[in-house]
């Protein structure tokens, strides 16, 4: 496995990959990997010639008061991870290399769907999403990029700006990846007391909760308030509690597929979690 640190390293080192008309497969984390990030990897792997994964934390995607100082970064374990399945080549640049130079003064924004659930509580995030995402999809020019679902509306996001910008690449879901107790993987979990880390699947349980409750045939509006309760009920501060459909338009009957989102904070960190319930007739 190859590390490379620059825009031009990385491109010497795809360039015979190119010419040899290999697939590249391209996994963008921010790094602090866990099984999450690794069974996307695997999902590349299984499907590309190459597989090339980036480690940057991205500062243009944080708010001023959010967590970009303190995000873990722990790249020499992540290298070794990598390594172990079947990464071919890290790219881990600095900032000064991502957005060093002249000044930038293009933005990608996505609307509409973007005002929403994350986006309405993270301005300028998903715009921050964007733009690194289109500088690393320039930079590797992969065939297959592949995002978790645990990041639904990210997902949603640049699968919309693919489809507008006309990116030749395609854009592949990945499922979410938990923890035996059904914590969704996060490298925010790191964040959690051990209390809190107890308290955490509440999460899913709800989410668990609100599925068998709508295939019971449950009011949306009434399974939306009983998920608030309940994680009221373990200490959560609730950022929103929200169904959609798979497009993300809103919904207010259960009467096609729909996703229920959560953003919830334990103490400072804050958890995100998703459940798509299939509508059967
Ligand atoms: P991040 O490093 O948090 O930016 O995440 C990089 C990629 O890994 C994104 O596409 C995330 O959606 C994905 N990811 C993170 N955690 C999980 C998880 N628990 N299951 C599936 N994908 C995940």
């Amino acid at each position: 496995m190859k590390t490379e640190t620059t825009i031009q390293g990385l491109s010497a080192s795809l360039s015979k990959a190119r010419s040899s008309r290999k697939t590249i497969g391209f996994v963008p984390t921010m790094g602090n990997l866990h099984e999450g990030h690794l069974n996307l990897v695997r999902e590349a792997r299984n499907l590309c010639d190459v597989v090339v994964v980036s480690i940057f934390v991205n500062p243009i995607q944080f708010g001023p008061n959010e967590d970009f100082d303190s995000y873990p970064r722990t790249l020499d374990q992540d290298s070794q991870l990598l390594a172990e399945v079947g990464c071919d080549i890290v790219f881990a640049p600095s900032v000064e290399q991502m957005y060093g130079g002249q000044s930038r003064l293009t933005n990608i924004s996505v609307s509409d769907i973007t005002n929403d659930l994350c986006g309405a509580q993270r301005p300028g995030h998903f715009d921050g999403v964007a733009v690194i995402v289109t500088k690393l999809f320039n930079i590797v020019q992969p065939n297959f990029a592949f995002f978790g679902q645990k990041d639904y509306q990210q997902l949603a996001v640049i699968k919309q700006m693919v489809a507008d910008l006309n990116m030749p690449i395609e854009v592949i879901g990945v499922p979410i990846t938990r923890a035996e107790d059904g914590l969704a993987l996060s490298s925010r979990n790191g964040y959690l007391s051990d209390e809190q880390r107890q308290t955490a699947p509440a999460i899913y349980k709800a989410l668990k909760n609100a599925e068998a409750e709508l295939k019971a045939g449950q009011a949306l509006a009434d399974v939306i308030a009983n998920i608030k309760a309940d994680l009221v009920a373990n200490g959560f501060e609730i950022d929103y509690v929200e169904a959609r459909t798979p497009m993300l338009q809103t919904i207010d009957q259960f009467d096609q597929d729909v996703v229920i989102f959560v953003a919830a904070k334990l103490g400072k960190t804050r958890l995100i979690d998703n459940i798509q319930v299939a509508f059967v007739v």
